[in-house]
């Protein structure tokens, strides 16, 4: 079988030494020698500043929405936020389980990130914040959500979990909005095992979240903030460390996954449009059919030849029951009915990607 991903298992000898000076300092969390190593070496890496890590990629969003006051209460409103209907769960979910509304806004059929006129229109008084999606790795329109967010003064989280080591313009696409958050899940580009962070844009939202993921214990006898335990411990930092130490043969192998597919289907199928100032990583192959008949017909003859894509994103949340009733988004639900995610990671080899290519165009032609 092949998985549509495959967690990246860096060199073992590597992570045993780490492990062995987890043993030597017995400290196993709370904010020990390899997160504080691991939160230095990711803001060189990503070239952001205030970054702090957490204990997964939903946590992460969470605490940046209680950071940003996106969730306080207030008794006379029920807040409020405009997010993507093509995404994964955790996006709208999170908000919904912080007592946050999730308001659906459509997506732009080329980018299949948020469309920013659509925001506009959905934005009303308990509006709170905008919680776009960098999806599969491409860049929203930073600079239309980013005005409107200012003309009505939203706060604005992206939700970067597909965004790690993208650049934009020359810089991360992490900087942009009030918070980026990322997943450090085991099937992302970059990974601790379960994990995730959270890029704030000002360094006073980065001190209350701190003492946020921690209980709001700010000393032996102080609890200053209403908190939670969101940590991030020794040992995921340990495999962060080591993941992080091979990402450029992580990415030169993807990148040639990508770009086999790339060559083998780009005449048949319609892919993802990418922003023109994209710095891609090459996480994800999703692809596009004509019809949601055909693209279950390719899924089941991969499936039938050991290969596992996966529809993702399906189904469009506005169709998710535990959400809430919402009206249907027409754009997202087209295209949450016609994407598949091909297999990509780093050890997919020329031949696989060949002839997982090879099979769906021969469905197509059937
Ligand atoms: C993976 C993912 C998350 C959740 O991250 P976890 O680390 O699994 O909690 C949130 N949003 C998107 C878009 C994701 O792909």
């Amino acid at each position: 079988m092949i998985p549509v991903t495959k967690p990246y298992l860096p060199n073992r000898e590597k992570l045993d030494r780490y492990l062995d000076g987890i043993y030597e300092r017995q400290w196993l969390t709370n904010n020990g020698q390899l997160v504080q190593e691991l939160t230095r070496r990711l803001e060189e890496y990503l070239e952001v500043d205030n970054l702090l890590l957490v204990a997964n990629g939903t946590l992460a969003l969470q605490i940046a929405y209680r950071a940003l006051g996106v969730s306080d209460s207030r008794s006379d409103q029920y807040p409020e936020a405009i997010t993507t209907p093509f995404s994964f769960i955790a996006t709208a979910s999170s908000l919904k389980w912080d007592g946050v509304e999730p308001v659906f806004a459509d997506i732009d059929s080329k980018t299949w990130c948020l469309n920013p006129e659509n925001i506009e229109m959905a934005i009303t008084h308990n509006t709170r914040a905008i919680v776009p999606v960098h999806v599969f790795g491409n860049a929203c329109d930073v600079e239309a959500i980013d005005a409107i967010a200012r003309k009505h003064t939203l706060k604005v989280i992206y939700d970067g979990s597909h965004a790690f080591g993208v650049k934009y313009k020359g810089g991360s696409l992490l900087e942009h909005g009030d918070a980026a958050t990322l997943s450090f899940h085991a099937t992302k580009l970059f990974h601790t095992g379960e994990g995730g962070a959270i890029v704030f844009k000002r360094k006073e939202d980065l001190e209350r979240a701190k003492k946020m993921i921690n209980f709001g214990i700010t000393g032996p006898e102080t609890i200053e903030e209403l908190g939670i335990n969101a940590k991030m411990n020794e040992l995921q930092a340990a495999m962060g460390l080591c993941v992080l130490d091979e990402m450029e043969e992580n990415l030169r192998a993807r990148a040639n996954v990508w770009q086999e597919y790339e060559s083998a289907l780009a005449q048949s199928l319609q892919f993802q449009a990418k922003h023109q100032a994209l710095g891609y990583n090459y996480a994800y192959f999703p692809v596009l059919f004509e019809n949601e008949e055909q693209t279950r017909r390719v899924l089941s003859v991969l499936k039938e030849n050991g290969v596992l894509a996966r529809r993702y994103f399906y189904p469009s949340l506005e169709s998710v029951a535990s959400l809430g009733v919402h009206p249907p988004q027409p754009v997202s639900g087209s295209i949450s009915r016609r994407i598949l995610c091909l297999p990509i990671f780093a050890d997919l080899q020329k031949a696989e990607v060949q002839a997982i290519s090879q099979y769906i165009l021969e469905t197509l032609e059937r």
